[in-house]
């Protein structure tokens, strides 16, 4: 996060270049992330005086796109911390006004595959409404979510969306931030982790204050990840403060989590039944149908061409979540196009297809999950230690626990142990038991959408990697 300015000097006396990193700051809390990441963070404070503010560019482009999506953003943002109602403009960095390298696009693409990770495309621009594609899956939180947009406050309020990983969650949160800027709306994105360390800033500097009113200009708050909220008191308490503050003014909020408010693990209940006061929606695992659609417009989006057969095969293959389906996309891309150097639109065979699937299979960590692991995370999940869950005692808690165990092992990881062998790891059980006990799992997890959570949140916890917040 970027720093504030020391508030010992007050900000005009800064030079430009200081002032403006501290716009930038404030600008970074009232944005989408990848808005700021990709619109902002290449700027630079030029020149200032008591009637104009001038930022500098990398190219035209970014002048357009900066005036007519988030200009008015800007210009208040650097009204209020000046102080002073200043003009702001744009000028382009001198070196870039020189004429673009010819076809940037394809190469750059291209380079970007080979050595590194293909550059950053104005995710603002690609995580909106049109870019999403909907099914029977999310249409729900799809519609919730336009909903929002188009009467802020007055639809559901707050709203709260939740899902597994890499079904859409920060994707939706985006298009509604962006869908807000086009109506003029001020909004502020935030991942729940920004806003505990502002908050925790705000003590730190005495400014909780500051901290507060900004939240209250907003039009719309949008929290991402709020199941970080969890355990942390102080944060809570600022942040049900801030909620209903914005809350009883009709301020539209949306809350995004891994799991829904109920297994928030709040210490503040009614911080809980407010988030339950609104709409909560989940986002499932898309079917087959619309793993495909998604496929399909990726790769149109990507100048790939697949036929149906490619893509069903495909998506059948990646069956998990939508993030992983992108990652084989990426892949067959970054193979077909070096295949088939400054070939455009190429499509994809159904050998490399295959090829690429193998080797994702292989290096899948699925394949190098430890089942205690997995036994493990089942049973801190569902709260009961491990004599309870390899014993005889057959209390409900218990007996769901050793269920979805024998389910993650036997059925839904793709290492598939046997039923023989689970029911050995599982305090020796019969064989039969296992197979009963995982269909009976399998037969109910589509029907009962808390049993679907807990054991995609027990899957998150068995594949996160040490870092937690993407
Ligand atoms: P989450 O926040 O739930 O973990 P994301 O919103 O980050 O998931 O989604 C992961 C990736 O999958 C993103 O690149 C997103 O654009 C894509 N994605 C998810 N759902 C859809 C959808 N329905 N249509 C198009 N892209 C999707
Ligand atoms: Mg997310």
């Amino acid at each position: 996060m970027m720093e504030t300015t020391e508030s010992a000097v007050p900000i005009k006396e800064l030079p430009p270049k200081e002032q403006w990193r501290a716009i930038l700051g404030e600008l970074e809390l009232q944005l989408p992330r990848p808005t700021f990441e990709t619109w902002l963070k290449p700027t630079e404070g030029l020149r200032s005086d008591d009637r104009n503010f001038v930022v500098e560019v990398p190219t035209p482009f970014y002048v357009e796109w900066l005036e007519r999506r988030i200009y008015q953003t800007i210009q208040r943002t650097v009204e209020r911390l000046m102080g002073a109602p200043l003009e702001v403009s744009f000028q382009v960095r001198p070196d870039a006004l020189a004429p673009a390298p010819t076809g940037p696009e394809d190469d750059a693409w291209l380079q970007g595959l080979q050595v590194a990770p293909i550059p950053h495309a104005p995710q603002s621009t690609r995580y909106n409404f049109k870019t999403f594609v909907v099914g029977p899956s999310n249409s729900l939180a799809y519609n919730a979510s336009r909903a929002v947009v188009d009467s802020m406050g007055m639809a559901y309020n707050p709203l709260f969306i939740y899902s597994g990983v890499g079904l859409g969650k920060t994707h939706l949160l985006n298009a509604i931030a962006d869908a807000c800027f086009w109506k003029g709306y001020t909004v502020i994105y935030l991942t729940c982790e920004q806003f505990t360390n502002e908050f925790i800033g705000a003590i730190r500097n005495g400014t909780t204050e500051d901290f507060r009113d900004r939240y209250r200009q907003a039009h719309a708050l949008l929290i991402d990840d709020v199941q970080f909220l969890g355990g942390k008191d102080q944060t809570q308490e600022a942040f049900f403060h801030i909620f209903n503050e914005l809350h009883g003014s009709r301020r539209q909020i949306v809350l995004t989590s891994d799991r829904p408010p109920k297994s928030l693990g709040l210490l503040e209940d009614r911080l809980r039944s407010r988030f339950e006061g609104g709409l909560t929606v989940d986002i499932q695992i898309p079917d087959l149908e619309t793993r495909m659609a998604i496929l399909d417009f990726k790769a149109r989006d990507l100048e790939i061409f697949m036929d149906d057969r490619l893509l069903e095969m495909i998506a059948k293959r990646v069956q998990h979540n939508v993030r992983e389906l992108e990652g084989v996309l990426t892949r067959l891309v970054a193979y077909v196009k070096w295949q088939n150097p400054g070939v455009l639109g190429a499509g994809v065979t159904r050998e490399v297809a295959a090829r690429v699937l193998d080797d994702l299979a292989a290096t899948s960590p699925r394949d190098q999950v430890d089942p205690q692991r997995i036994i493990q995370e089942v049973a801190r999940h569902f709260r009961v230690t491990l004599p309870e869950l390899l014993g005889k005692g057959r209390t409900k808690k218990v007996a769901l626990a050793r269920q979805v165990a024998m389910y993650l092992l036997h059925t839904d990881l793709e290492m598939a142990m046997s039923a023989t062998d689970v029911g050995r790891l599982l305090g020796g059980r019969d064989h039969s038991t296992v197979i009963h006990g995982a269909g009976k799992i399998s037969a109910e997890i589509n029907e009962d959408s808390r049993l679907r959570q807990d054991v995609l949140t027990i899957k998150e916890a068995i594949f996160s990697v040490p870092n937690p917040a993407t």
